[in-house]
């Protein structure tokens, strides 16, 4: 809990409003109290969210979603009108103890709405994704985000068929492999927000996604 109360101030002093909770079943009432009946919520792909059922609570009681799970769902149109939600919900590949969310991207539709478009952003991260620092958090999504989410979506990439990036091979740890199936082709850090409490991050005290 010391973990989450440190990362949650430097996040609050970097203008993300955060919340903590103990478990993944208190994350729909924190979601519930911010958005409102009419809202339009989008979200991006998520083992985090998944497993907290958000989702499917939302759409139960009735909030209007922009469902990309819904067969025949029009992806593109779906990505894009989530630029013009009241609310996107997505998790986050690393949260830094000293306040920054990092976050990589194949198709880049997650971190441009994360970035830029929907009114509110809510972030929700288990405890297993807060690192040290920035280079923690790399390494995190090289090591260990990526070749997981490879191998989950089938996907014929380095690190699917040997667990790791081919990039920690090399200085640069920006690179990566040549694969079309890449899903590691956009690196975000978002740091201090100008707009106060638009992006709102829910810590969760338990592991969530990976
Ligand atoms: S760049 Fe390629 S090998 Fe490296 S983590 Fe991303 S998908 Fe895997």
């Amino acid at each position: 809990m010391e973990l989450l109360k440190k990362t949650a101030q430097n996040l609050e002093k970097n203008n993300y409003k955060t919340y903590i909770v103990n478990s993944k079943e208190e994350v729909y009432g924190i979601v519930k109290s911010l958005v409102n009946k009419d809202s339009v919520i989008g979200f991006g792909g998520s083992e985090s969210l998944k497993e907290t059922a958000v989702l499917d609570l939302l759409e139960k009681d009735g909030y209007t979603l922009l469902d990309r799970r819904k067969e025949g769902a029009d992806i593109p149109k779906i990505y894009r009108d989530a630029f013009s939600a009241d609310f996107y919900l997505c998790s986050s590949n690393a949260i830094t103890e000293d306040g920054l969310l990092y976050n990589v991207d194949g198709n880049a539709n997650r971190v441009a709405a994360l970035l830029f478009g929907p009114e509110n952003v809510i972030v929700v991260a288990g405890v297993n994704k807060i690192v040290k620092n920035i280079n923690e958090a790399v390494k995190r999504v090289k090591e260990y985000v990526a070749p997981k989410n490879c191998v989950r979506l089938g996907l014929d990439t380095y690190c699917a068929k040997t667990g790791r990036c081919i990039a920690l091979d090399s200085e640069e740890k920006f690179t990566g492999c040549d694969s079309p199936k890449r899903i590691c082709c956009d690196y975000v850090i978002s740091g201090r927000q100008r707009i106060k409490d638009r992006v709102k991050v829910i810590l969760v005290n338990e592991e969530l996604g990976y």
